[in-house]
C-alpha cells in the first residue's frame, strides 16, 4: 500500500472543529481556567499544566482506577495517568487505607523522625531493582539531583553523561543536546540554565556506542544517567546488545552507570534493570511508587554506599546539598509500601502487560489498514504511537518526528469522547485497573480519528 499523506487544510478543519466541541463541553473548566489567570503564574498550578490541545486544561472533579472525572461531568477512561504518577490505578484501596491509618489513627505527617516501614521499602527495592542502599525524596527529580551530587563526589570528574532528548526531572544538566566540536548546548527553550551546559554535560545519541566511547574517552563524566529506553520522546527501544555495551563501556572508562526507572518502571516490578538484568551503579525513581503520594527514591550499590561512607569531607548531615526537610517522611513511606506490597505487585503487573500488548496490536493494526506511516512501539505496560515508520532509533530521530498539530487533534478527538492520553506526545499507560473494554475503547477511537482525517473535506 501506498504511504498515505496527512492532508494538512483537512487537519486543521478537523482540529478546529474538535477545540470548538471542546470549549462547548466543558464550560466549567473554561470558568476555572479564566479564574486561575490573575493570580496563578500561567493560570495554572503548575505550569506545564497549560499544554492542553483544546487551549484549556479539564479540571479534575474526582479519580478512580482507570478513570477521572472534570467538573463538568464527564468521565474518562485514563491512560494518561498522571503520566506515570497514578500507574498504580487512581486512588487505589491498599493506599488509601494506609494514608487514612497514618492520618486519622497515628497521625505525624512531618516530624523529623524515621519510621519503621522505610527499611521494608528499601528490602523491597533490593529485591527488584539490584542496587541495595536506598534512601528517599519526594520527587524522581530531586532523587536524579542527589544521585548526580554523589557520582561527582566520588569520582571527583564534572561532567554527567544524557542522551539526546532525554528527560530526567528539573536536573540543570540534563537540557542538553549535541552542538558543534562534540559540545553539549542548551536545549531550545531551557530556563534560565545556571552555566553553559557543555562545562557539566557530555550528551550522545541513545543507541550509538561508538559516540559513547567517544565521549567517555575525555574521562571526565561522573556518571550516565540514562533511562534503559528513552520514553520521553516516545518510546525508544534499546538495540540488541546496546545496553551491555553501555554498561561495558561506563566500567572501562570509570563512569557510574545511573538507570533512571521512573518511567521504565512499565517494563515489570523490577523496571527494566529487573527486567531485562541489568547491572546499574545507582537507580532512581519516582512518581508510582507511592501510588499517587509525592515520593522519589534513589538506590546505590552496597560497595558505592561503603565508599561515600568512606569519605570525611562531605556532610551528609546537615547542609551538603543532599537532603530535603520533608523527604523520608512518615505519609509518603507508608504509601510507597502500600503501593509496592498490595498494588503494583508481581501479579498486577502482568495482567498491566497484557493489556498494553492488546493495545498496542489494535493501534498497529489500526496504523496497517490506514496506510500511514506511523509505529507503535510498546514498554511492559506502556504504549506509544508515533509518526515515524520504521520506529526510531534515538532521541533526535523521534524528535523529527514530532508533529504538534496532529497530536493536539489525535488528543481531543479522544479527549471529546471520553477517553485520555497523555497531553506530550502520544504515551498511554496500563493501570491494574484498565480492562480489555478501556483498551478497545480507544482503539476504535484511534481508528474514528484516523478515517476521519482521510475521508473527503472536514464539514462542521
Ligand atoms: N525521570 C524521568 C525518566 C521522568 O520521565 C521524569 C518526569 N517525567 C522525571 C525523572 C522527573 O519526575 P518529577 O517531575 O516527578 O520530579
Amino acid at each position: 500500500m501506498l504511504a498515505r499523506m496527512i492532508d494538512r487544510q483537512r487537519l486543521q478543519s478537523l482540529l478546529e472543529r474538535e477545540r470548538a466541541r471542546y470549549a462547548e463541553s466543558h464550560p466549567r473548566s473554561a470558568a476555572a481556567y479564566a479564574r486561575g489567570q490573575r493570580n496563578l503564574f500561567g493560570g495554572v498550578p503548575m505550569t506545564w499544566m497549560n499544554k492542553a490541545a483544546g487551549h484549556f486544561p479539564l479540571y479534575l472533579s474526582g479519580a478512580r482506577g482507570s478513570r477521572v472525572t472534570d467538573i463538568d461531568g464527564h468521565e474518562y477512561v485514563d491512560f494518561a495517568l498522571g503520566d506515570t504518577g497514578a500507574m498504580a490505578g487512581h486512588s487505589p484501596q491498599p493506599v488509601v487505607a494506609a494514608i487514612q491509618s497514618r492520618v486519622q489513627e497515628h497521625g505525624g505527617l512531618t516530624a523529623m523522625m524515621p519510621t519503621d516501614n522505610a527499611a521494608w521499602v528499601g528490602a523491597e527495592l533490593e529485591r527488584r531493582f539490584g542496587v541495595s542502599r536506598w534512601s528517599f525524596t519526594l520527587t524522581a527529580s530531586d532523587a536524579n539531583r542527589w544521585a548526580i551530587r554523589l557520582a561527582r563526589q566520588l569520582t571527583g570528574r564534572p561532567k554527567i553523561l544524557v542522551f539526546a532528548w532525554c528527560y530526567h526531572g528539573s536536573v540543570d544538566e540534563t537540557f542538553a543536546l549535541p552542538g558543534p566540536d562534540d559540545e553539549a548546548i542548551s536545549r531550545p527553550g531551557n530556563v534560565g540554565p545556571p552555566v553553559p551546559l557543555a562545562q557539566t554535560t557530555r550528551v550522545v545519541e541513545y543507541n550509538d556506542l561508538d559516540g559513547l566511547a567517544q565521549a567517555l574517552a575525555h574521562g571526565d563524566v561522573a556518571a550516565v544517567l540514562m533511562e534503559p529506553a528513552l520514553t520521553n520522546i516516545g518510546i525508544v527501544l534499546p538495540q540488541p546488545g546496546y545496553l551491555d555495551g553501555v554498561r561495558e563501556l561506563t566500567r572501562t572508562h570509570g563512569a557510574l552507570l545511573i538507570n533512571d526507572e521512573t518511567h521504565t518502571f512499565s517494563a515489570g516490578p523490577g523496571g527494566a534493570t529487573g527486567a531485562w538484568g541489568l547491572e546499574p551503579d545507582i537507580v532512581t525513581i519516582g512518581k508510582a511508587i507511592a501510588g499517587g503520594i509525592p515520593v522519589g527514591a534513589y538506590g546505590l550499590d552496597a560497595a558505592l554506599a561503603d565508599r561515600i561512607d568512606g569519605l570525611d569531607d562531605i556532610d551528609l548531615i546537615d547542609t551538603g546539598g543532599v537532603g530535603g526537610t520533608l523527604a523520608g517522611n512518615a505519609l509518603s513511606i507508608d504509601a510507597t509500601r502500600a503501593t509496592l506490597e498490595h498494588v503494583l505487585t508481581e501479579a498486577a503487573f502482568e495482567p498491566m502487560i497484557e493489556r498494553a500488548t492488546r493495545y498496542t496490536a489494535g493501534v498497529q493494526d489500526v496504523i496497517d489498514r490506514s496506510g500511514v506511516e506511523w509505529s507503535v512501539t510498546q514498554l511492559g505496560a506502556r504504549a506509544e504511537y508515533r509518526f515515524a515508520k520504521p520506529a526510531s532509533v534515538n532521541g533526535s530521530e523521534s524528535a523529527a518526528a514530532g508533529d504538534a498539530e496532529l497530536e493536539d487533534y489525535l488528543h481531543l478527538h479522544m479527549a471529546n469522547r471520553g477517553v485520555l492520553i497523555t497531553p506530550f506526545h502520544n504515551m498511554a499507560l496500563m493501570s491494574p485497573a484498565t480492562t480489555d473494554a478501556d483498551v478497545d475503547r480507544h482503539t476504535a477511537l484511534f481508528a474514528e480519528a484516523l478515517e476521519a482525517l482521510h475521508q473527503g473535506p472536514a464539514t462542521s
